[in-house]
């Protein structure tokens, strides 16, 4: 009989109350979002310190290279 459960949910990201799902955490797809970028902007960190290291360990074979 219930199409649509509303509950009364506050809002992970912005704090904001919002109706929505049992199991919503936000309360728009933009908040979502932005703590779904915020999550991966941290390992992103990690990301490009690797691609650093390539990127130095590639430069270091360019000017090592003299066959
Ligand atoms: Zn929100």
């Amino acid at each position: 009989m219930f199409g649509y459960d509303s509950y009364d949910r506050i809002c992970q990201q912005c704090g904001d109350p919002f109706l929505g799902r049992r199991d919503a955490k936000y309360c728009s797809s933009v908040c979502r979002q932005r703590a779904y970028n915020i999550r991966r902007r941290a390992k992103r960190v990690t990301d490009s310190q690797a691609k650093c290291n390539h990127r130095n360990q590639a430069k270091r074979n360019k000017s090592g290279g003299d066959a």
